[in-house]
């Protein structure tokens, strides 16, 4: 009997009176932004969880991937992913930049270093991958083929906030690497991101760009945007940054049970995490082959029927988009196109309940023909 709606996910909050201790200094200093307090204690807290060097937070995850762009000084060609969200492509053209579309892997969705060299012109600049459902790129042959070409590289790591491989944060890789800490994400500031880099003379540059470019009280030095994390988001994410570990630890249960539930089933795709690497179980991606008898689309109608919001994430590819159609004359990326049209990302979020699961993947399975 479905008894309540499921949505695709759900916010992780701490509860209101720890949010409110976390708070409440603010109405003793009446410093609501600009770099306060809890945006300090956010970076630091960010530094040690993510064991990097170099953090500057932003408002969101776009405005950091377009700022970092920016700060980088690129032009010309970046090489990236269509089997995105909207976010990297728009960030690669609205910073005056050409996507080049490579295709992905079939097994981890990220993109193919195999379909790089071949797309290197003397206009390339950078290659911008992403870290698709946590899943890391090949980070080793994307660096390998960067260092070969000149290029940076700078990672789309809104999913993969807190991913290690065999022990390495996810924020190590390449020159720098964009999180988001939108109310969806793994991690949330309510809205905000962050970018980790590894030259640490990115770090003045990025910190006045995100402000307008002001570099001292008379001198403003670029001209910068305003992408600055606010204090309560600072402070949102200070709080929910103690409870991270509970909350993965409570995804990959919920994880677990979905791919027992599904793995065996004829037709379904879906891929525990590669030998190595501590996921953080951020989405629940389920590819419907042919041999299961059903679409992604009937699967996805089947859950609506029972108040249970599944979502076709990534579809379409970007590249589908109206406002780019014909506009890249860009590599055909088969695997892209028909992962995007077979995958869906079912309800995933840590107080997921086993019964829940259980019976999203009854219904999943009673789609089978
Ligand atoms: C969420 C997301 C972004 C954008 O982050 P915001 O914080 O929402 O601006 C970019 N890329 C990917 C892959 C994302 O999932």
């Amino acid at each position: 009997m479905p008894d309540e709606r499921i949505l695709v996910t759900r916010s992780s909050m701490p509860t209101l009176e720890e949010y409110v201790n976390e708070i409440a200094p603010l109405w003793d200093s009446h410093f609501l932004t600009n770099m306060g307090e809890k945006h300090q204690q956010l970076e630091r807290d960010l530094l040690s969880y993510l064991d990097v060097d170099n953090i500057t937070l932003f408002v969101n995850g776009h405005n950091a991937l377009e700022c970092v762009l920016e700060a980088m000084d690129l032009h010309g060609k970046v090489i990236t992913t269509p089997f995105t969200f909207a976010s990297t492509t728009h960030a690669i053209v609205r910073k005056g930049l050409t996507p080049v579309f490579a295709d992905i892997r079939p097994d981890n969705y990220t993109l193919d270093p195999a379909k790089i060299e071949e797309l290197i012109d003397g206009e390339t600049t950078a290659i911008l991958p992403v870290h698709v459902y946590g899943n890391l790129c090949d980070v080793e042959a994307i660096q390998d083929i960067a260092a070969r070409h000149g290029l940076k590289v700078i990672y789309d790591a809104a999913h993969a906030f807190g991913v290690r491989k065999n022990g390495v944060s996810s924020a190590m890789f390449g020159d720098a690497s964009m999180f988001s800490f939108h109310a969806t994400k793994v991690f949330n500031t309510i809205e905000g991101g962050a970018v980790c880099y590894r030259d640490h003379d990115l770090k003045e540059k990025l910190d006045h760009w995100k402000n307008f470019g002001i570099s001292g009280l008379e001198e403003v030095e670029y001209a910068g945007g305003n992408a600055k994390m606010n204090e309560f988001c600072a402070a949102m994410g200070v709080c929910n940054l103690r409870h991270l570990p509970d909350e993965i630890a409570k995804r990959k249960l919920v994880a677990e049970r979905y791919w027992d539930n599904l793995e065996d089933v004829p037709g379904i795709v879906v891929h525990r995490p590669a030998e190595g690497i501590e996921s953080n179980y951020c989405y629940l991606p389920v590819v419907f082959e042919d041999e299961f008898g059903a679409t992604r689309d009937d699967v996805y109608a089947a859950l609506r029927a029972q108040d249970i919001f599944a979502r076709k994430y990534f579809y379409p590819l970007t590249t589908q988009f109206d406002c780019y159609r014909g506009r890249f004359d860009s590599y055909e990326t088969p695997i892209a196109a028909h992962v995007s049209t077979h995958v869906l990302t079912l309800p995933m979020f840590a107080d997921l309940t086993m019964e829940q699961v259980d019976r999203i993947c009854a219904i999943v399975r009673s789609c089978a023909r």
